[in-house]
């Protein structure tokens, strides 16, 4: 440590660094990562992939990431359905990094970005990091979006982006399409853009659909997509965007140059090649995922709705005991969203049955067994 008082921006003056605890417990569900590492298969894929790459690293990557670019056109055309040419598919180091890019392109002194909140703990940042005003807006108390407000305060705020979350995080819940579409189509009378976040798109439950439906007829929507979780691949830092390829055009002017890695790219390819291996891990997630409300609901617990890889449940008069006492036991889970709420990610089976049982010692409920 040294007396050293760099010359920091006054508004970032007693800021700290954004970041869940990283600690090294054994059963880690905090941050909404996959608890599957990648397979053999795959890692012998990533391991060729980076020794080609290896080769032409004293030359910069490819600034545009055009191979990865098409083939996360392809992903969402084997995937999604969706019809997208690469150039109307974006992608950078985490979908961070892609809202970040478009908080610098769209945001600035005097602009504003409207959320609902409880929301993700990040969009504040980006917009203070850009100097971007934000503003929120309460969900209902079981966190679903008031149309009729949301609207509302797309035409009294004029928010230069509109963030819609879905799923949303630290909720779960998710945004019927036509309310996105609601939205979309009240920000445009201002000119506005608005960003589904999807970031947990791929877990959610049948009969939701993802705003990449919507993409085609409303040129001022942007779906933003990671590859961090339902692709296993947070470490790898590969998120995305798709929308008009004019968005796109955006983005690119503020970008760094050579942003994204010529490593990165290989990788994040090797994993889309194996696409329906890594999705069919994500459905045996769903099920744990639904299994785990069930068991906190029939143990007496409040639980939001959820189509994540995470479950919100309460209430609790000190939740911060409760994730002591988990944390205790082995299990860090997350003290995320609004007071008497607690976020657990989902993770293995035999994590989950750890879970359940510290959870049941540190409440000291008792769950009924059918006969
Ligand atoms: C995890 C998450 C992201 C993705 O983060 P990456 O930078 O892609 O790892 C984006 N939005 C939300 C709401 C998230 O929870």
């Amino acid at each position: 440590m040294t007396a050293y008082d760099p010359p920091l921006r006054d508004e970032l003056r007693g800021e700290v660094p954004y970041g869940a605890p990283q600690l090294d417990v054994p059963v880690r569900l905090n941050v909404n990562e996959n608890p599957y590492p990648p397979s053999a298969g795959l890692v012998a894929d990533i391991t060729a992939a980076v020794a080609d790459a290896a080769g032409r690293l004293n030359r910069y990557p490819d600034r545009e990431a055009t191979g990865l670019r098409a083939d996360l056109a392809k992903y969402l055309k084997s995937f999604e359905g969706v019809d997208v040419e690469p150039a109307r598919v974006w992608a950078a180091n985490g979908s961070n990094e892609v809202m970040h890019q478009l908080l610098l392109a769209f945001g600035g002194p005097g602009r504003t970005v409207l959320g609902f909140a409880p929301t993700y703990s990040m969009y504040p940042q980006y917009c203070r990091d850009t100097f971007t005003g934000y503003l929120t807006v309460d969900r209902r108390p079981d966190f679903s979006l008031d149309v009729e407000l949301a609207t509302q305060a797309v035409r009294d705020y004029r928010p230069v982006v509109t963030l819609l979350t879905s799923p949303n995080n630290p909720t779960g819940t998710a945004l019927p399409l036509s309310e996105a579409e609601t939205i979309t189509v009240a920000a445009a009378e201002h000119g506005g853009v608005v960003v589904v976040d999807e970031a947990y798109a791929e877990f959610r439950r049948p009969g939701t659909t993802s705003a990449l439906q919507l993409l085609d007829a409303h040129p001022n929507l942007v779906v933003t997509r990671t590859m961090s979780k339902a692709f296993a691949y947070a470490g790898a830092r590969v998120g995305y965007l798709v929308a008009d390829a004019a968005v796109v055009d955006a983005v690119r002017i503020v970008r760094l140059p050579y942003h994204l890695s010529a490593v990165t790219q290989a990788v994040a390819s090797a994993a889309l090649a194996r696409a329906g291996e890594l999705l069919a891990a994500v459905a045996t997630l769903r099920d744990e995922r639904d299994a785990t409300v069930t068991w906190l609901r029939e143990a007496g617990f409040e639980v939001a709705e959820s189509d994540a890889n995470f479950v919100l449940f309460g209430r609790f008069a000190d939740r911060h005991a409760i994730w002591q006492g988990l944390l205790d036991r082995g299990v860090l889970i997350r003290e995320s969203g609004p007071q008497p709420w607690l976020r657990v990610s989902v993770g293995t089976t035999a994590e989950m049955a750890t879970f359940r049982s510290a959870l049941l010692e540190v409440t000291k409920r008792r769950v009924e067994v059918d006969a």
